[in-house]
């Protein structure tokens, strides 16, 4: 990323960058958040829609109740309190794209308040970054720049995004650098994601970021202005904009200047943000009472109703993970980020022998190969018993690692389970001790200073043995037997 006036590293260790997010999150709920019309991505422009979102006059809006759930459980899961009683409001504002001429929305009473995530700071250490609150609201239409034979001269509106189903979870200004924006919106998706309510389709827009960046010196009481970046759709451009922008503010300071409140577009090609507008006041929006919804009551009764949809989330799992099966933080790191994944391996877990082989073999050998093919789990020629049946292999030393690695390797280019491969294939295996005990004395005849390092103490040296055996046998000789036979002559 171009640096902004090539600011050197003195000078930005002068300033704290001061940042807050606002996401955007649509819910996968069958229909919008005021009518019955279909809530779904995509589709002939116009066609998901009614009076109501069009906002036609006399229409009114009717609550989805599924709507609330999903705002419900996100808001549990990122640990916000829920308020029993909330208000929608009227937020005035005109968009082509927004035909009734205001967005209903939640201004002082939002659903949820108070929440916080974890995320790791600079040195690795956990940070408590705050969530002031999340609302319900409606999402606008699209307006179509381009894509039209005469896109040079109009803007076409499509109305099927009209009245989307969005909560916006607002961060208090906790952030304090552009990696740190990076892991709290990385967290939060992963959340989100275990909940269910939404897809967090960044491409698709169903999770949408603005970022609040300002600057001041260290030792100031007081934030400095902020500018709003708006729209960036990946985490990684988010990074690169926030980053950006920090720089940018502290060379219109260290200049003279003073930074304007505005709304600022990322462009990634360019690698830089551009002015949009300046920034509208708040109170601009004249919010007041929607006066055709009721106020929402979630009671006590119906809250726990929802929250038994609630899942074990991603950071309880974590612990759980290396607790019940004693895995690594990074394996049961590394099997959380993915719900899907997590529940495949402790479907696999609870039916093989060892759960660690089963985690190692996941993780590695079946993650690398949907990978190189760029697959999805869920599409893996390997199934569950498949893993089952190659983790138990492996672990009983049937079969070697480097035999396993063939076999998998097959199952990928075939497209066959591996119960399969294993019976077609079955590998030789040379469990003959006589034999096996032949190539271990060949070994140590032929590496006497390898013999003498581990008479001395150093055992790891047997290892270097093991693998001498397997070169020999081809890989054949049985692991267990194996790694038996050569500590004991080495002993000897
Ligand atoms: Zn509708």
């Amino acid at each position: 990323m171009p640096a902004v006036a090539g600011l050197s590293p003195e000078i930005l260790a002068k300033y704290q960058p001061v940042i807050g997010l606002e996401v955007h999150v649509q819910l996968l709920t069958h229909s919008k958040a005021f009518c019955g019309c279909r809530n779904e991505y995509g589709g002939e422009p116009n066609t998901h829609t009614c009076p109501t979102c069009l906002g036609l006059p006399g229409a009114l809006p009717v609550l989805n109740k599924q709507a609330v759930e999903y705002a419900v459980l996100a808001a549990k899961a990122i640990g916000c309190e829920i308020r029993e009683t909330s208000i929608f409001s009227r937020k005035n504002y005109f968009y082509p794209d927004s035909p009734k001429g205001y967005q209903i929305s939640q201004f002082d009473k939002p659903i949820a308040e108070h929440g916080f995530l974890i995320v790791p700071d600079a040195s690795g250490a956990d940070k408590r970054i705050g969530i002031t609150r999340l609302h319900m609201e409606e999402d606008a239409g699209k307006s179509l720049h381009d894509g039209f034979p005469d896109s040079a001269s109009r803007t076409y509106i499509d109305l099927n995004r009209c009245g989307t189903p969005l909560v916006e979870i607002v961060s208090e200004p906790d952030l304090r650098s552009a990696d740190e924006v990076f892991e709290y919106l990385t967290k939060l998706k992963e959340i989100l994601l275990y909940t269910g309510v939404s897809d967090c389709n960044m491409e698709e827009g169903s999770l949408r970021c603005d970022a609040n960046v300002s600057v001041m010196l260290k030792d100031a009481k007081e934030f400095g202005t902020k500018a709003e970046v708006k729209n960036v759709n990946s985490f990684r451009y988010i990074r690169a904009a926030v980053e950006y922008e920090i720089e940018r503010q502290i060379g219109v300071i260290e200049d003279g200047g003073r930074v304007v409140q505005e709304s600022r577009l990322w462009n990634n090609a360019e690698g830089r943000t551009y002015s949009m507008r300046s920034k509208e006041q708040a109170h601009d929006y004249r919010y007041f009472p929607e006066p055709d919804l009721p106020p929402l009551v979630v009671g006590a009764e119906w809250q726990k109703q929802i929250l038994t949809a609630l899942p074990e989330l991603p950071e309880a799992r974590r612990a759980r993970l290396s607790s019940e099966y004693g895995l690594s933080a990074q394996d049961a790191a590394t099997l959380t980020t993915d719900r899907a994944l997590g529940d495949f391996f402790e479907q696999a877990a609870k039916l093989a022998k060892s759960p660690k082989r089963v985690a190692s073999i996941l993780l590695s050998e079946i993650t690398m190969r949907l990978r190189a093919v760029e697959i999805e789990l869920g599409q893996s020629p390997v199934s569950l018993d498949g893993l089952v049946l190659a983790a138990d292999l492996t672990e009983a030393g049937e079969i070697s690692s480097k035999q396993l690695k063939q076999l998998l390797d097959s199952c990928f280019t075939e497209g066959r389970d591996f119960a399969f491969i294993y019976s077609r294939d079955k590998p030789q295996q040379i469990s003959d001790t006589s034999a096996i005990e032949a190539m271990i004395d060949a070994a140590i005849a032929a590496n006497p200073a390898q013999v003498a390092q581990f008479k001395g103490g150093k055992r790891t040296v047997a290892a270097f043995f093991v693998g001498q055996v397997m070169k020999a046998s081809k890989g054949q000789a049985n692991p267990a037997v194996l790694n038996e036979l050569v500590i004991k002559k080495l002993d000897a």
